[in-house]
């Protein structure tokens, strides 16, 4: 699987995260162990696929070649939605019945913890179908498995639902079962931009809108789809995460997500140290920790010491000072500073664009002295720089330093 990886939004994640974590789960197959919010979340996803899967009306997918494949119905040809003539979700006795049929007991941490989340799971399903049946939405898909290559990453994930939006467009809906949810999130969500990038990549219709739907309070985050200035550092971070798994590049990246990591005994972060070897190991690292800190000392008297000698030499106006067994000499380092915010437009209006390469102070004062140049934009270009000094001592030999 490592070879050309087909990385989900999880697996991108969790790449990002701790790469040999990664290892573990996608390449090695390891099982996690069950936990009751994940538990509670499938089963939550599971019923409204059932809930919604009636209303669904399909609409063509592109193929390969980019033809669209026939669709089994529009919804131009279909009932309208909402008006009372289209088709209905199953009643809120199938639907609870059906909760009670998925339930699964796995990975809660006891029987009151499972029975506050069975019962939560009632109440936001029973209030989100009586929403449902007042409002119906106009799905095309529920849980849908999309696949596409995005620039050379094959990438895929499921979509929770793909509505029909009244304008004709599309609207990527994901289901949070969270505690807390907030705008913020749908607009910054990288899962929803991974999900815009596979509908775009399967659909001809235009995505619209990114929601979030808050399943606790039925509040739906809606966010505009992301452009070019979001998609293509996410397509950056991906395709370096690609490359690192292509390189089998699994080192272990510990953090507060070791917390919740279920492979901390196999993990070489967590590994238990040999008995015989506990005593000279924690000497070394006493040892280590006391030199840091002496180190730390020896710096904050060098710099005051240094600055010292520096007040003394500029009050009496010299550059060499010799001590009993070195020569203290005084050197200065001249760095000079553009702001580049000032420096491009002005050398764009004046000579049009890609005369600035770069966007270090160098790449500037190369430009500074191009004679191609008009000379009048060469004295604006360094009116905008700072010129900044820097002191430093250097130690010379007293002997090597001669009369
Ligand atoms: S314990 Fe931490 S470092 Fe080790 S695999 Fe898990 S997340 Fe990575």
């Amino acid at each position: 699987m490592a070879a050309g990886a087909t990385l989900s939004y999880s697996s991108y994640r969790t790449y990002l995260e701790c790469p040999l974590r990664w290892k573990y789960l996608y390449l090695e197959r390891r099982p996690e162990l069950p936990r009751g919010y994940f538990t509670f979340g499938r089963v939550v996803h599971s019923v409204l696929e059932e809930l919604l899967r009636p209303l669904v009306v399909p609409l063509a997918r592109k193929r390969d070649g980019g033809e669209a494949q026939t669709t089994l119905h529009r919804w131009s040809d279909a009932p309208e939605a909402g008006v009372g003539a289209g088709p209905a979700p199953i009643s809120e006795e199938a639907m609870l019945a059906l909760y009670d049929r998925a339930w699964n007991s796995e990975g809660y941490t006891s029987p009151e913890e499972e029975e506050r989340y069975r019962s939560l799971g009632r109440d936001l399903l029973t209030r989100y179908r009586a929403r449902l049946a007042r409002d119906p939405p106009r799905p095309v898909a529920v849980e849908e498995h999309l696949e596409t290559r995005w620039d050379g990453i094959p990438v895929h994930g499921y979509i929770d639902r793909l509505d029909r939006t009244p304008a004709g467009g599309l609207e990527i809906v994901d289901y949070k079962t969270s505690r807390e949810l907030s705008l913020e999130e749908a607009v910054s969500s990288d899962q929803l931009s991974l999900y815009q990038v596979l509908v775009e990549g399967n659909y001809r219709e235009p995505v619209e809108r990114l929601t979030l739907l808050h399943l606790r309070s039925l509040t739906p985050h809606q966010a505009r789809p992301r452009g070019p200035r979001v998609l293509e550092p996410l397509h950056q971070r991906m395709g370096e995460v690609a490359d690192g798994i292509r390189e089998q590049a699994f080192e272990p990246t510990p953090g507060r997500h070791c917390a919740r990591c279920d492979f901390r005994e196999i993990c070489p972060e967590f590994r238990e140290i040999p008995a015989a070897d506990g005593p000279r190991l924690a000497s070394l690292v006493d040892r280590f920790g006391a030199l840091r800190d002496e180190e730390r000392r020896l710096e904050g008297e060098l710099a005051r010491t240094a600055a010292e000698l520096h007040q003394a030499a500029e009050q009496l106006g010299l550059h060499r000072v010799p001590g009993s067994h070195a020569v203290a000499v005084r050197r200065k380092e001249v760095s000079w500073q553009y702001p580049l915010e000032a420096v491009r437009p002005l050398v764009e209006r004046a000579a049009g664009p890609g005369r600035l390469t770069g966007e270090s102070a160098d790449d500037v004062r190369r430009l500074l002295r191009d004679p191609s140049l008009a000379p009048e934009l060469r004295r604006k270009i360094a009116e905008t720089g700072s010129r900044r000094l820097r002191w430093y001592w250097e130690l010379e030999d007293r002997d090597a330093s001669g009369p």
